[in-house]
């Protein structure tokens, strides 16, 4: 059996509601997995929830409730939220389960088995955010502050515990960037980090002292893991680490992440694999912020948007295709209700569903429905597949806005094309040839944009797959977007796909 792409999503905290900013991680690793289900390859594709951590244990505080029904109230409400936006994750990991706590533990005493100097007792001063769950050094304030949590107070903080040897590991993980051997993308992260490198780096805290709610340090009494050192660890409980079979899907095809952490999984998380002698991760994608008005969007800035409010506006394939197309996976984007009921208007209602509308009615009017035999090429058929290619190159390198890009070019060549040609004109003139060749182009261009568009709105595409009279789902059948062949099949007019509020 060939080895399953594995990829994954950053866990979040439980401590409040999914938000837009979360989505858009969910959604772009979503994409990247169906991309690959398209094309046949079997996929491991797994999310989760960060459950541990003094901020969690506030949150829960705060709320009245004990950490462990307060977990798992929050964990059903973001798993429900992203399937209710068709992500489609194969895993669900709790950082509060039995399987991860097994993990963790074992790969602790591996580290303690393998590079039993790279553990010791310390002292640690300084500034905590609990925001970020991270001591921060004087570098990375902004004006005092976190600049992740700016209007969070930095908690001075002084205590015993375990620390890591980070600082051991500097030139092997340098390499590893510069050689490719662990992959940072987009470049301007992975410059960011060779930066971070390059100055050097201070050993770390691992532990804990008197945390109540975290899993037991092994070999102490009184402390329990730091949660970031807990939490990375989830990617390898997720293969079923330390049990037989877990190096099937290890190592790690991709992790996406958010900006904000990548110093936490390029370097840390390699360094600590290293240290336990394990092979690090193939490649980590750090996609920028949803901003809202310029800022970030996230729930303790204030600035968080109703998720279900933004689902309910459009659905959920539309939102998914904001993000993506507008928003972005590599920079900062902004989100406005403006800009998405626009989007959806051009490139939804009167996009892709006003052309599938027009094209599968035409075909039912002048051929009952049956596409006819007339092979390619036409200007449509080559101006699709030039798309189709820049489509493949734009997903194959995780440039996601260029890929929704060209399926939002192809519906404007296919409208372009049914204007030339005028159909109607044709049937009237009873210049059946012609009408023809124009009918079975605009059903290859219509198979293509189905397939094209699977990954970004999985049901709408569906609709589409089976109005064009496809059995199953587009799910490994990417080959007919690059030589696609509809003649002899009845399509139907599909219901909708993009009502007009
Ligand atoms: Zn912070």
């Amino acid at each position: 059996m060939t080895r399953p792409f594995y990829l994954t999503t950053a866990i979040d905290y439980a401590n409040g509601d999914p938000h837009l900013g979360h989505a858009l991680e969910k959604i772009g690793a979503d994409v990247i997995a169906r991309w690959h289900r398209l094309r046949g390859e079997p996929v491991h594709f797994l999310m989760g929830m960060d459950e541990h951590g003094q901020k969690v244990h506030q949150a829960a505080t705060a709320a009245g409730s004990e950490p462990g029904p307060w977990t798992d109230a929050i964990s059903e409400r973001f798993n429900t939220t992203w399937h209710r936006l068709h992500c489609s994750h194969d895993d669900w990991m709790r950082t509060t389960e039995p399987r991860h706590t097994r993990a963790v533990t074992a790969l602790l005493e591996r580290i303690q088995a393998t590079s039993p100097s790279h553990l010791f007792q310390g002292e640690y001063e300084g500034l905590y955010c609990v925001g970020c769950e991270e001591f921060k050094q004087e570098g990375q304030l902004v004006e005092g502050k976190c600049a992740e949590h700016p209007s969070a107070d930095l908690v001075p903080t002084r205590e015993r515990n375990t620390f890591f040897r980070l600082s051991a590991w500097r030139d092997d993980i340098l390499a590893s960037i510069e050689s490719g051997e662990l992959r940072v993308e987009p470049a301007i992260r992975r410059n960011e980090i060779l930066s971070v490198l390059r100055s050097g780096l201070q050993d770390i805290s691992i532990s804990r002292s008197r945390l109540p709610w975290g899993i037991p340090f092994p070999g102490s009494v009184d402390e329990t893991v730091y949660v970031w050192f807990d939490a990375l660890i989830n990617y390898l409980s997720g293969t079923g680490y330390p049990d037989e079979g877990w190096d099937t899907l290890w190592p790690a095809d991709l992790h996406v992440v958010g900006k904000g952490i990548t110093r936490f999984h390029c370097i840390i998380w390699p360094a600590m694999l290293r240290a336990a002698g394990l092979p690090m991760p193939r490649m980590v994608w750090a996609h920028g912020y949803v901003q809202w008005d310029g800022a970030k969007v996230s729930k303790s800035e204030g600035t968080a948007v109703s998720l279900d409010e933004a689902v309910d506006r459009h659905g959920a394939d539309a939102l998914r295709w904001f993000l993506m197309r507008e928003v972005g996976f590599e920079a900062d984007g902004d989100f406005s209700f403006e800009r998405f009921d626009a989007r959806y208007a051009s490139d939804l209602a009167d996009g892709l569903g006003n052309l599938a509308s027009r094209a599968t009615a035409m075909l039912v009017k002048y051929r009952d429905g049956v596409v006819p035999e007339s092979p390619p090429p036409t200007t449509l058929d080559d101006a699709a597949m030039a798309l189709t290619q820049e489509y493949v190159t734009a997903m194959s390198t995780l440039a996601l806005r260029d890929a929704a890009a060209a399926i939002g070019r192809l519906v404007s060549e296919a409208d372009g094309f049914v204007s030339a040609s005028a159909p109607w004109a044709l049937a009237k003139a009873g210049d059946d040839d012609a009408l023809d060749a124009v009918l079975a182009a605009l059903a290859r261009t219509l198979l293509r944009l189905a397939l094209m568009a699977a990954p970004f709105m999985p049901e709408k595409a569906g609709a589409l797959w089976a109005a064009l009279g496809q059995h199953g789902g587009p799910e490994g059948q990417w080959a007919r977007a690059e030589r696609p062949e509809m003649a002899g099949m009845t399509v139907i007019k599909p219901e909708n796909l993009f009502p007009k509020s």
